[in-house]
């Protein structure tokens, strides 16, 4: 049987990315999932509706801005009225800024803690009585290897992907008795829009300090994500699982 059959899994930032890699694995491994997107209403539908024709889910399209807690927990709610439960979270919406710190005005600080750090928090309040009522749930977190090895102009994303390594944990500490598992997952350099800029400056740079000498896809980070979920890993919790071609050894 595939490893996560009939569960509602709610991936935020899902239309693209990383966050579209998740969701189209989980919905491989037979998993209903959320597309949530901000402004591509037409990809997240036509990506929903190739879920739910390749592999006969049921994939629910919304609209979601991490940064509006009122949003959250309308689509939290909504998505769990129409499936009957949230299995897994997978906070994956998250926002690069480059910049020296001294240079980045508040409004931009505020921006990446509100998106990065400030948005997984709210989502994970909002599926926790849910998972709790069942006894039940897991939330994955998406880190960033900049928490261990940032970049220069990179200190508000490292302390934000940081902070979520330590609100895996923490989460891990209050729930795993309530049957609840959280995981942090730190991908490496990943081919996403989000790598194009840095990668169009230094690509031999980068690539000279992965070891597996390429970078990751999106998938590379599904495929722990679908582990990470599915009863397979049902004796891990709390832990940092780094998905990086080995960057962070050097
Ligand atoms: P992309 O820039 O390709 O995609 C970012 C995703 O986050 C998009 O779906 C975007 O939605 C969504 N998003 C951004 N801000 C918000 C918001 N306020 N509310 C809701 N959704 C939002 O990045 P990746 O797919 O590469 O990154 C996904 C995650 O992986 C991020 O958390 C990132 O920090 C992390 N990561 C990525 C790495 C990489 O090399 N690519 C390396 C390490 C970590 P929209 O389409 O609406 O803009």
């Amino acid at each position: 049987m595939s490893s996560l059959q009939g569960q509602a899994i709610f991936i935020t930032g899902s239309s693209r990315g990383i966050g579209e890699g998740i969701a189209r694995t989980c919905a491989r491994e037979g998993a209903h999932v959320a597309i949530t997107y901000r402004k591509n209403q037409e990809a997240a539908e036509a990506l929903a509706a190739e879920l739910e024709a390749t592999y006969a889910i049921s994939a629910h399209v919304a609209q979601l801005d991490v940064r509006d807690p009122h949003a959250i927990k309308r689509e939290v709610r909504a998505f769990a009225e129409r499936f009957g439960a949230v299995d897994g979270l997978v906070n994956n919406a998250g926002l690069v800024s480059p910049g020296l710190l001294v240079t980045q005005p508040i409004e931009k600080i505020r921006e990446l803690l509100d998106t990065n750090l400030l948005g997984p928090i709210q989502c994970a309040k909002e599926v926790l009585p849910l998972m709790l009522a069942r006894r039940k749930g897991v939330i994955i977190n998406i880190g960033s290897v900049a928490s261990g090895r940032p970049f220069r102009g990179q200190s508000i994303y490292a302390a934000t992907k940081g902070g979520l390594e330590a609100f895996t944990r923490a989460l891990a500490v209050e729930y795993s008795r309530k049957g609840i598992r959280a995981h942090c997952i730190v991908p490496g350099p990943i081919g996403t829009e989000m790598l194009d800029e840095s990668r169009a400056l230094a690509e031999k740079e980068i690539l000279s300090h992965i070891p597996l000498k390429t970078f990751g896809t999106a998938q590379d980070v599904a495929e722990m994500a679908v582990f990470l979920l599915s009863e397979r890993s049902k004796f891990v919790t709390g832990g940092v699982h780094v998905v990086d071609g080995g960057y962070l050894l050097g």
